[in-house]
């Protein structure tokens, strides 16, 4: 960089910190006030958010398209539909989650009402990714709006034209106090994540995923990661094929494979393998035709430095569908890849695009092998007609979620809990659990002032046998 280059990056970066800590500021004040603690204000915010939505759904398609090509259809299924269906669910529930749970009291504190309130954090700071840019923006927003905190949204700045519309949406209804979107990389991002806030919710890369944690350690903030990893799905011999490939093409290629929960990789039982193969590609052509880079249903890969890392991922490899790609338009055809080894580069990382590795196996040992090969998976599928097979296998191994017999869908179940474990992430949301998620459980005990047994006090000379008896009624 020149002098003159450093000295307009170091001013422009001055400006970010500065907006920044305006916004800061401004959310810890409104936050002080207790605004945030009214439930009517809260559902008041939710229901414009959802009319300002609603009134630019064309926009959001748009956007959405322009930023990597996604189809209607797909942006109204995994974007739009989702985003109004939380909103509502929130502005339905809301008052009945937020109401302070009685619990039974305990033969110890007798006697007592005791509760758990729900209450918010305070100020919240969500990071969003780019491959459902509109989703996860808004996903966690509403629920921590939901559960009564302000928030700062940080969406990505590779999904650049729904960035816009996102920041328009909020700029449009909310002041800056209660609800800000702050556009910008990875500096903007590391500014505001040297701050101390109540709350991180991250969705991102599980390399990133520790930065945040990191930064949160500083300021003990509680984090939830939402991260990615190496997604296995295993098929027995007892599968109907036919149908096996058609879900598989389809949760593999939506998106472009640009899904945290898409089938990172294919492990088959040995003999059907060539038929899965041959079924597999009827499938990709008939959803997208012999030349997908003609279907409008099918997406681009978000941007070139994603293009070229895909590519070379498949350099050495044996292609044996697809393959072709057209760097400079980010296009990457819905390829096969028969039996990568385990230590190649398409096998160490998260794939993240329209490549899918297929593996066999012919004992447990075998699926074993390869899936100890990568670390605790967001998702895991299974495809059998055998339920000892699908019970051995959700039982021996750890993932975030997954679904017998189809793919992806257990995301769009609210009352499913959505989270990883270990290196696919922390915490969970969705539905109630994401207002969970943005609310401390507070545990208040009440207690009456009009019995005072003297037994807890001292002296205790001889009340340790009756204490013994009570602990064994607990
Ligand atoms: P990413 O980690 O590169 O970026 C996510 C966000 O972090 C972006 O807003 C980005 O600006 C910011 N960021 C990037 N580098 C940073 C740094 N050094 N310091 C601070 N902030 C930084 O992820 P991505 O490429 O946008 O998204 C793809 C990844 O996200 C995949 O791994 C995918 O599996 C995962 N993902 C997970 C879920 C889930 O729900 N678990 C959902 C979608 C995507």
């Amino acid at each position: 960089m020149t002098p003159f280059g450093t000295l307009v990056y170091n001013i422009n970066l001055l400006k970010i910190m500065q907006h920044i800590a305006n916004i800061i500021n401004a959310q810890k004040a409104l936050y002080k006030t207790q605004k945030t603690k009214d439930l009517s204000y809260r559902i008041q915010l939710l229901k414009a958010l959802k009319k300002e939505i609603i009134s630019k759904e064309l926009s959001i398609f748009d956007a959405l398209h322009n930023d990597f090509k996604k189809s209607v259809f797909e942006s109204y299924v995994s974007e739009y539909a989702l985003v109004i269906s939380e909103l509502n669910l929130a502005i339905k529930n809301l008052k009945k989650w937020a109401k302070p749970k009685r619990v039974r009291a305990s033969l110890l504190t007798f006697p007592s009402k005791d509760y758990i309130y729900k209450e918010p954090y305070g100020n919240v700071l969500v990071i969003a990714p780019w491959n459902y840019p509109f989703l996860l923006g808004l996903e966690p927003l509403i629920m921590a709006i939901a559960a009564g905190n302000t928030v700062v949204l940080k969406p990505s700045e590779h999904a650049q034209h729904t960035s816009k519309i996102l920041s328009e949406i909020i700029k449009t209804i909310f002041t800056e106090d209660i609800v800000a979107c702050v556009q910008g990389g990875v500096e903007t991002s590391t500014e505001l994540l040297a701050q101390k806030w109540d709350y991180i919710f991250f969705t991102g890369s599980t390399h990133v995923g520790k930065i945040v944690a990191k930064a949160a350690a500083k300021h003990l903030t509680p984090v939830t990661l939402e991260l990615g990893g190496k997604s296995p799905c295993i098929i027995d011999d007892t599968v109907n094929l036919n149908l096996i490939a058609k879900r598989l093409a389809w949760g593999k290629f939506f998106n472009c494979g640009q899904t945290c929960i898409a089938p990172d990789y294919v492990i088959v039982k040995s003999q059907i393998k060539e038929q899965l193969i041959e079924a597999l590609k009827k499938a990709i052509i008939k959803m997208y035709g012999e030349n997908a880079q003609k279907s409008d249903d099918f997406p681009r890969v978000i941007n070139n430095t994603h293009t070229l890392r895909l590519s070379n991922l498949i350099k050495n490899e044996n292609v044996i569908f697809g393959g072709n790609m057209v760097i400079d338009q980010n296009y990457i055809a819905p390829t096969l890849i028969d039996e990568p080894n385990l230590e190649s580069p398409l096998m160490s990382e998260e794939t993240f695009g329209p490549i899918l590795p297929i593996l066999s196996y012919n004992t447990h040992h075998d699926i074993e092998n390869i899936i100890a090969n990568s670390q605790k998976p967001l998702a895991l599928y299974v495809f059998s007609k055998n339920k000892k097979f699908t019970d051995s296998i959700l039982k021996t191994y750890n993932f975030g979620g997954g679904v017998v017999n189809d793919l992806l869908v257990h995301f769009g179940n609210h009352r499913l809990p959505f989270g990883g474990i270990g290196a696919s992430g922390m915490g969970n949301y969705h539905g109630k659990y994401g207002f969970d998620t943005f609310s401390h459980h507070k545990s208040v005990m009440k207690r009456g002032t009009w019995i005072d047994p003297s037994f807890r006090y001292p002296p205790y000379k001889s009340k340790i046998t009756l204490l013994k008896k009570i602990f064994k009624y607990l």
